[in-house]
């Protein structure tokens, strides 16, 4: 990275002035706002959002450019070691803005090397305490990083512990994104070369596509080149179904997908997966099917099924379920079922497992299953509840959820 600094580009330099020259006249208030009010949080603004608030101070974009890469691909939280930024200008980016990661609340690192942190939430006056969980995974050839998306869930699976808990609120673009730069910094990774994060998945905790802004601002920085620049394969926004946004996000970003499936008829996955009921599963293929028109051949959807004894592992589900998949580009990923207190369910029996699994691929579908992974502390799909105090209990049951 170069380490020009402002007075060896004198051009920009002059712009800069100028634009200091304008904020203190005409153009005032969005900068005394800036000042008197709470400095906003870098990982919460995309390049383009940045470089927008960037242009309202009279900055060029290509400054805007620079944080970032100071950010998300050298690991730094302050401005004054920025170094190919002139000192006036840092000065002027701190009152404005803040580079705030979440506050570590406990971590716990699993047997096989799963590590899970509770990380607390900004807390608005008046507002309880909220906080959620992140959870790394390592493996040979990887690192997988699973964030949360909301604290608590309204989506109200009948078998996943954060559906629990209810729904407390959606979590900003800067606390989603911020989980990923806190693990990188955490696990001690060089931000630009050896990568310890190689994926993320929102599979942690919330229904990412009921908080679809906010997710969407932060996959922009999570695959932006100036952000962490991560490839498009290996960004996986996990949904339960939410049609009309999963259209959306075909529309809007170039990402991979996973679908809670969970079932293979209405009937069944009524029960399983609640928001079935308004967005039943021809609906939901028919949005996978658009999904895939628009990308490349090597784009897969991921459709994940929890292994429940008794309940979706008898041989005539995988049978339906290939039925339904049929010829579309798509993996089934057979995830064995994560007990927690209170669950009326049972995972089910490893044959059952691979029977299971021996149907659907003697009918051609790509399957895999999920190696358990950090279930000693409680890491594993799921098992995901934070520390949601004064729970509201929303949920898709109960009241309607209104969606974003
Ligand atoms: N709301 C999103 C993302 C969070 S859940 C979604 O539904 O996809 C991430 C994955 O973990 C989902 O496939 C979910 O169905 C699965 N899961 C939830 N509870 C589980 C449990 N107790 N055991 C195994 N997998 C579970």
């Amino acid at each position: 990275m170069s380490t020009k600094g402002p007075s060896e580009v004198p051009a920009e330099a002059a712009r800069a002035e100028a634009g200091d020259g304008m904020t203190l006249g005409a153009a005032d208030a969005p900068q005394r706002e800036a000042v008197s009010g709470p400095r906003i949080n870098l990982f919460g603004l995309d390049r383009s959002a940045l470089r927008a608030a960037f242009a309202e101070m009279g900055e060029a974009a290509y400054r805007a450019d620079q944080v970032m890469l100071w950010i998300y691909r050298r690991g730094v939280d302050d401005f004054a070691a920025m170094s190919n930024i002139g000192k006036a200008l840092r000065e002027r980016l701190a009152t404005h803005f803040v580079i705030r990661p979440p506050q570590l609340v406990t971590e716990q690192v699993s047997t096989d090397g799963t590590r899970k942190w509770v990380l607390r939430l900004e807390q608005a006056e008046g507002k309880p305490e909220t906080a959620i969980e992140t959870v790394y995974i390592p493996e040979t050839n990887r690192g997988t990083l699973c964030i949360s998306s909301q604290a608590g869930c309204a989506m109200d699976c009948s078998f996943c512990s954060t559906a629990q808990q209810g729904f407390s609120r959606n979590m900003s673009t800067a606390e989603i994104v911020a989980q990923v730069w806190f693990a990188a910094k955490t696990l001690g990774g060089d931000f630009q070369n050896e990568r310890v994060i190689s994926n993320v998945v929102f599979m942690g905790m919330g229904e990412p596509l009921a908080n679809y802004a906010n997710v969407l601002a932060a996959l922009r920085i999570l695959l932006d080149d100036f952000g962490f620049g991560l490839s498009k394969r290996r960004v996986t926004v996990s949904t339960s179904g939410l049609v009309p946004y999963i259209d959306r996000l075909t529309a809007d970003v170039d990402s991979a997908l996973a679908i809670s499936l969970h079932a293979p008829n209405d009937a069944l996955r009524d029960q399983l997966v609640p928001i079935n009921r308004k967005y039943p599963i021809a609906e939901l293929m028919d949005a996978c099917r658009r999904y895939l028109a628009g990308k490349d051949r090597k784009t897969h959807i991921v459709f994940e099924y929890v292994m429940l004894a008794g309940i979706n592992d008898q041989p005539e589900h995988a049978r339906e379920l290939a039925k339904l998949i049929g010829s579309m580009a798509a993996k089934v990923n057979l995830i064995p079922f994560n007990p927690f207190p209170q669950t009326r369910y049972k995972r089910s029996a490893p044959e059952v497992i691979e029977r299971f699994s021996d149907i659907l691929r003697a009918k051609g579908v790509l399957t895999t299953t999920r190696r358990t992974r950090g279930d000693d502390i409680d890491a594993a799909c799921g098992q995901l509840v934070g520390k949601v105090q004064s729970r509201q209990k929303q949920r898709l049951s109960g009241i309607p959820v209104k969606l974003q």
